[in-house]
């Protein structure tokens, strides 16, 4: 173990929240040890202003409970404490010990607290280990760091300082039996490499391709949960280009996935909206889950409700059947909740009403609450070479006319 003394890195107490201080040292206090760790101590190592604060300890999720009263025990899977003050929540994790080892003594101590599927997949992780061994399970070796708030010392026990000295992402351990251990590891792998701009070591990244395919596996909420992290971080452009390198986002958007190589005007779709979505993100703008997977999705929805309307429908009915069909697939990957469904759909039916310039139902639409995102994604497929007519235009000026002189244009147009 690397023990870094206080004058040999540049993390201060100044930049780490109250409450995970005061969590720390009140187990401290009980007798536990417990350190700040993962991307809190990375980032504050890089220099950024970590949004959250993880703690790891050896006291187990019942003794942290009853050091706090606003704690809660979470997880099944995964057990950890919720410790909440106010708005924030401090995560605090006890150290969890080895399984991967049928013969280790901690798993055959584990009952049912761990569990491995025969593909080495792990369905449950509860058995709780030493500093050290919480170091080696988990994720990337920049994000084992532990730092203690009462000695000032940052523990390194995987090279982690190293790969961060090097910009690099390392998975900990042997790169395949971790992914199969959880294969949403890879996906954290290109998610970091995105964020942090940092490059992929070699052995991690050659695991990959023989890996993928147990993504499978994942559940859709957890992988919707992933999708989020990946895309409204503020490095969705990044992600995207790690995500097409390394061939994964088939395993979150397949359809979309085999679309991109036919097309070239959807790649470009894809990556104009995740551009506008880190650039919105920069500004402090909210975003919405809903508008990306309005992108993500539309390679398919638009190309079947094209195929729809060849073979006779209507555009309107067309494009609500494809929509269905669109989301019906895409769930059986990714779950999306409705309250995200719904207002993809409006967006991709808003496409067709604003086809529409003339009369009073031009002046209508402006007013409608889907229009502002319907608007914003017909300026999105407009970035990206599709041809509209000038539609983006119309709509640009036509929603900064006063609502009286809105009725007067459309009259005269039409
Ligand atoms: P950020 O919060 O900035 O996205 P993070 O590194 O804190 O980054 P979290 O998802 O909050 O990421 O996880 C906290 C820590 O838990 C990680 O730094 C890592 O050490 C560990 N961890 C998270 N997910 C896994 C996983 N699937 N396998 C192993 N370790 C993990
Ligand atoms: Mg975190």
């Amino acid at each position: 173990m690397n023990v870094i003394p206080r004058d040999q890195h540049c993390i201060s107490r100044k930049n780490i929240s109250d409450s995970a201080l005061k969590v720390m040292s009140r187990l401290r206090s009980a007798g536990h040890q417990s350190y700040l760790v993962g991307g809190a101590v990375r980032d504050l190592l890089l220099g950024g202003h970590p949004k959250d604060f993880d703690i790891a300890t050896d006291a187990t999720p019942e003794e942290v409970h009853q050091l706090f009263r606003n704690s809660r025990i979470i997880g099944r899977r995964f057990r950890i404490v919720h410790v909440r003050f106010g708005r924030e929540i401090i995560e605090v994790t006890t150290f969890r010990g080895h399984h991967e080892n049928g013969e280790d003594s901690a798993r055959a101590n584990s009952g049912n607290h761990s569990r491995q599927s025969a593909s080495g997949l792990l369905l449950r992780d509860n058995v709780y280990g030493t500093l050290e061994e919480d170091a080696v399970r988990r994720d990337l070796t920049v994000n084992a760091l532990y730092y203690d708030s009462g000695t000032f010392e940052v523990y390194d026990h995987v090279h982690g300082l190293e790969d961060l000295e090097n910009r690099q992402i390392c998975i900990i351990g042997e790169p395949d039996v971790r992914f199969r251990e959880d294969p949403v590891r890879m996906l954290r792998v290109v998610r970091f490499a995105a964020k942090l701009d940092f490059g992929i070591d070699d052995a991690t990244a050659q695991a990959i391709p023989e890996c993928a395919h147990l993504l499978r596996e994942i559940p859709s909420a957890r992988l919707f949960d992933e999708f989020l992290k990946l895309f409204l971080s503020g490095y969705a452009a990044a992600t995207l280009e790690q995500l097409l390198r390394h061939d994964l986002l088939k395993y979150l958007f397949p359809e979309t996935s085999a679309l991109l190589l036919e097309d070239e005007h959807y790649l470009a779709l894809m990556r104009a909206a995740m551009a506008n979505t880190d650039q919105r993100i920069a500004e402090d703008k909210p975003v919405t889950p809903a508008f990306l997977l309005a992108a993500l999705l539309w390679p398919v929805a638009s190309r079947l409700a094209a195929q729809l309307e060849a073979q006779g429908t209507p555009p309107i009915p067309a494009m609500h059947d494809a929509a269905q069909q669109t989301i019906a697939e895409a769930v059986q990957f990714i779950s999306i909740p409705r309250r995200f469904s719904q207002p993809m759909r409006e967006i991709w039916e808003f496409q067709l009403r604003l086809k529409k310039r003339q009369g009073k139902k031009a002046a209508d639409l402006v007013e409608q609450r889907r229009f502002r995102a319907a608007y914003d994604f017909l300026l999105l497929r407009e970035q990206a070479g599709e041809e509209t007519d000038g539609l983006g235009e119309f709509w640009t000026q036509f929603q900064h006319l006063a609502p009286s002189d809105r009725q007067q244009q459309t009259e005269s147009d039409g």
